[in-house]
């Protein structure tokens, strides 16, 4: 099965000139789906880490069923004001704009080994901006690892020395 084959392009979305990558024809198709955590799953397995960190919204769908599927924690990255408790917050370039992530101050204790997870990597931003809340934290970022990595963004160039995991590049 070509998982490539569940993600669709959709022209000037969110603005014009940018290609989005939709995964919702891989989210509701099961087979995909579970080939796509399945595959995820064997590229970390191996690693030694305790949590999963992924932001909203997609983060959440692969981030959660990996956390399920390699028993480790799952701790989640919102936009602001979402998160009830304390946060510790970091802004960042996006793709197409600035934005904000936000995480709980409590969420990763000291020298905790973390993977980030997110379905696409484009510019790097966000991932970079994820490694500094889990650094904040005194949390180790062990991998970054994404479904998708749009190669022509050139998004290893800001995330230099990381260890980068990706399915499928685009
Ligand atoms: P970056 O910060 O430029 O690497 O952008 C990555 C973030 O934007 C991730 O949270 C993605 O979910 C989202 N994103 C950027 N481009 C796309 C896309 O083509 N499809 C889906 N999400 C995208």
């Amino acid at each position: 099965m070509d998982l490539r084959k569940y993600i669709r392009d959709i022209p000037d979305f969110p603005e014009k000139g940018i290609i989005f990558r939709d995964i919702t024809p891989l989210l509701r198709n099961p087979e995909a789906f579970k080939l796509a955590i399945d595959e995820l799953s064997r590229k970390v397995e191996n690693l030694d880490f305790d949590l999963i960190v992924a932001p909203e919204a997609r983060g959440f769908i692969f981030g959660g069923a990996l956390s399920y599927k390699l028993n480790k924690g799952f701790i989640p990255v919102r936009k602001p004001g979402k998160l009830p408790f304390t946060v510790i917050s970091e802004k960042y370039l996006l793709e197409y704009g600035t934005a904000e992530l936000q995480m709980h101050v409590d969420a990763i204790e000291k020298g905790q080994k973390v993977i980030i997870f997110d379905d696409v990597l484009a510019t790097g931003g966000t991932a970079k901006a994820l490694k500094s809340l889990v650094e904040k934290s005194g949390g180790e970022v062990v991998a970054m690892v994404f479904l998708i990595e749009l190669t022509y963004l050139n998004p290893r160039n800001i995330l230099a020395n990381e260890n980068i995991i990706s399915l499928i590049e685009l």
